[in-house]
């Protein structure tokens, strides 16, 4: 894989211009304020010296010039205080805005990197197992073993592609979802048994209520359930079950699918519904995965007038629950 390496410079630099205009911003204005008071101070001094100590209106004169000098004073420091908070405002919002630029920038890095590896593995792959098929006499079983790996990874591009399509489409807001009474407790029925022919050697325990239906598109309902089943599977153990749970309650339909592998982080819990945001980081990681998955189930939800959230599960993993009004 290839190293990112420009980026932290970029970065360095960046904030180190930053810094430094905003350092020669804040000091000019310092000594705007400090060249003025003392102007103020010498003008004042001059007025003073000007006065003919024996006159009779002395006193009121030079009562009326501290006046004079208070007044520009409090002028100046108003001001400076107006300017520093206009140029902290400024700032704040450029270093955010940068900020935010910054991770949407690393994080379509990331999201190049990890496609070309997404798109390479499952060719690369079926090419290998069909070159052997070609090639070399097997038995029976080795040659449905070879076919169902390819029919796997052929699935994972497909999956990824219409991944990939709906993120865009829904994105350009030229995605209009069909609305239709659907049967969800049988659409997340077929979700798992499909689930469980792709996965035959992992324990799904289900839960799901009969006759639940939502007003929605098929399949983005489809893509959803098998976004939040393939997740709960890829991050966690081999051996630990995952739990699929749909419910009816107060006028809810609720679909919570919940795992016992490493959970998220509470830190991480808010950005993992991000586009293109994958924990960790893309050298190092094991698990496949483009960052899109989770972004796409919020936007369906969203479609559905629904809403998705992410809790700890117990005693260890996480659990995605998404909430829709009933049909
Ligand atoms: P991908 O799985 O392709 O990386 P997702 O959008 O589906 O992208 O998920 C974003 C991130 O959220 C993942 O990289 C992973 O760190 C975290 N995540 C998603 N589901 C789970 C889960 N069930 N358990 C732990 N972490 C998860």
């Amino acid at each position: 894989m290839i190293p990112v390496t420009r980026r932290p410079p970029r970065l360095f630099v960046v904030s180190f211009v930053y810094w430094v205009l905003l350092t020669y911003m804040v000091a000019a204005l310092l000594w705007w304020f400090i060249a003025l008071d003392k102007q103020n101070r010498d003008i004042t001094n001059i007025r003073l010296n000007e006065l003919r100590k024996d006159e009779p209106s002395y006193f009121e004169k030079s009562v009326a010039i501290m006046e004079a000098k208070k007044r520009k004073t409090a002028q100046y420091l108003g001001e400076g205080v107006t300017f520093l908070a206009l140029i902290m405002f400024g700032a704040v919002y450029v270093y955010r805005a940068t900020r935010r630029q910054f991770r949407v920038s690393q994080q379509q890095q990331n999201f190049m990197m990890a496609i070309t590896h997404e798109l390479k593995t499952p060719i690369a792959v079926a090419q290998l197992n069909l070159e052997t098929l070609q090639k070399r006499k097997l038995d029976e079983d080795k040659q449905q073993k070879l076919i169902s790996n390819t029919l796997q990874e052929a699935n994972r591009l497909n999956v990824l592609c219409n991944n990939i399509l709906f993120a865009s489409q829904l994105d350009a807001g030229a995605y209009s979802p069909t609305n239709e009474e659907v049967n969800f407790s049988d659409l997340v029925e077929g979700c798992v048994d499909d689930c469980r022919n792709r996965f035959p050697h992992r324990v799904i325990i289900e839960h799901i209520g009969e006759s639940i239906y939502l007003t929605g598109e098929t399949l983005l309902l489809q893509m959803l359930v098998n976004n939040l089943l393939d997740n709960a599977l890829k991050y966690s153990p081999k051996e630990a079950p995952v739990t699929i749970t749909l419910s009816e309650a107060s006028q809810r339909v609720k679909l919570v699918v919940s795992d016992e592998g490493f959970g998220v982080p509470d830190s991480e819990k808010k950005n993992i519904f991000e586009k293109f945001y994958r924990s960790g980081n893309e050298n190092t990681r094991k698990a496949k995965g483009t960052g899109l998955g989770l972004y796409l189930c919020k936007k369906i939800v969203e479609n559905h007038n629904g809403y998705i959230s992410v809790t700890d599960n117990s005693p260890s993993g996480s659990s995605f629950a998404a909430s829709f009004p009933v049909a």
